[in-house]
């Protein structure tokens, strides 16, 4: 049994406390002009999955066998990506409806405004925030009336349902961002967290405090997490690889102080592109949902 893994216990299904979604459209990210390949993305995860992550994990004393984690399958393909988006926002909400914490894996950043959407809906009336770990600020214009994979959160932050002063953009990367762009998050009381300001406190304890300070305000949060903000020599793997970004072991803690924070409903993994490289990135984003779980495990046997 020594060698049990997470995707062992993994059962098909809406219901459970972490719930797997895919979405395998890259269309997103060719409309952003950005290489093929992150279609690939939820099919070549589940691959690695099943190679990483023990269940009884000895150095944390952490029995994920406590977790009842689901794998809801894919949005199905051969949709246009608007009737995707919809889909995905439907599937979305029935994990949340049932009082599961979607983990939703791409597929292009496109995804992340059809999930906030969901989660918008589904508590409705309620506060909600949201922090996107990218090294770019994804709040480009439409492309010819269309969603792209550079424009969710221009979409999130024209959403009359949303309050964008509870929005915060963590380790962009200023030589990677226009002027522009970081004025529109500004002008809407949006917060920018740049990679270099937030090296200083370190990623970890600075992604623990944006989370602190926002969750307090917030009666749901939604943490979307692009793989192009962990450095090219961790996360080869992505249609737009950073010279700087994140450490893997950034990564992690990040994924699992989301994880664990008692307000965090709503978590999606982007831009895995395993037509670039498949190991490396293949075993990150895979060692992010393990590190997701682990935090979930703790939130929920209310250990600190
Ligand atoms: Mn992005």
């Amino acid at each position: 049994m020594g060698d049990v893994k997470l995707a062992d216990i993994m059962q098909s299904g809406e219901s459970g406390d972490v719930v797997v979604l895919g979405f395998p459209y890259d269309e997103g990210v060719a409309r952003n002009g950005g290489r093929p390949g992150a279609h690939l993305g939820p099919e070549k995860f589940r691959a690695w999955l099943k190679r990483f992550g023990s269940l009884h994990n000895p150095e944390v004393e952490t029995d994920l066998t406590s977790l009842k984690v689901s794998d809801a399958g894919d949005v199905p393909p051969g949709l246009s990506l608007e009737e995707a988006h919809t889909h995905l926002t439907g599937k979305v909400a029935v994990v949340l409806q049932a009082g599961g914490i979607p983990f939703v894996i791409g597929g292009g950043n496109d995804q992340s405004y059809p999930n906030a959407r969901a989660l918008i809906e589904t508590r409705s009336g309620q506060q909600v925030g949201v922090i996107n770990i990218d090294a770019h600020l994804d709040v480009r214009p439409l492309n010819s009336g269309q969603a792209h994979s550079g424009s969710p959160f221009r979409l999130l932050l024209e959403d009359s349902r949303f309050f964008a002063d509870r929005f915060i953009e963590f380790a962009a990367q200023g030589s990677q961002c226009s002027r522009e762009h970081a004025n529109f998050v500004r002008q809407r009381n949006g917060r920018i967290v740049w990679l270099n300001e937030m090296q200083k406190m370190g990623p970890a304890a600075s992604f623990d405090s944006a989370l602190e300070e926002l969750g307090s305000r917030c009666d749901a949060l939604f943490v979307s997490f692009d793989l192009d903000s962990v450095a090219a020599a961790h996360a080869p793997g992505v249609s737009c690889p950073g010279v700087l970004g994140l450490s893997a072991r950034d990564a992690m803690k990040i994924a699992e102080t989301a994880g664990r924070h008692p307000v965090v409903f709503l978590f999606d993994l982007s831009e895995y592109n395993p037509l670039i490289e498949e190991e490396r990135t293949g075993r990150l984003a895979a060692g992010l949902f393990y590190h997701f779980c682990l935090g979930v495990a703790a939130r929920k046997e209310g250990r600190p």
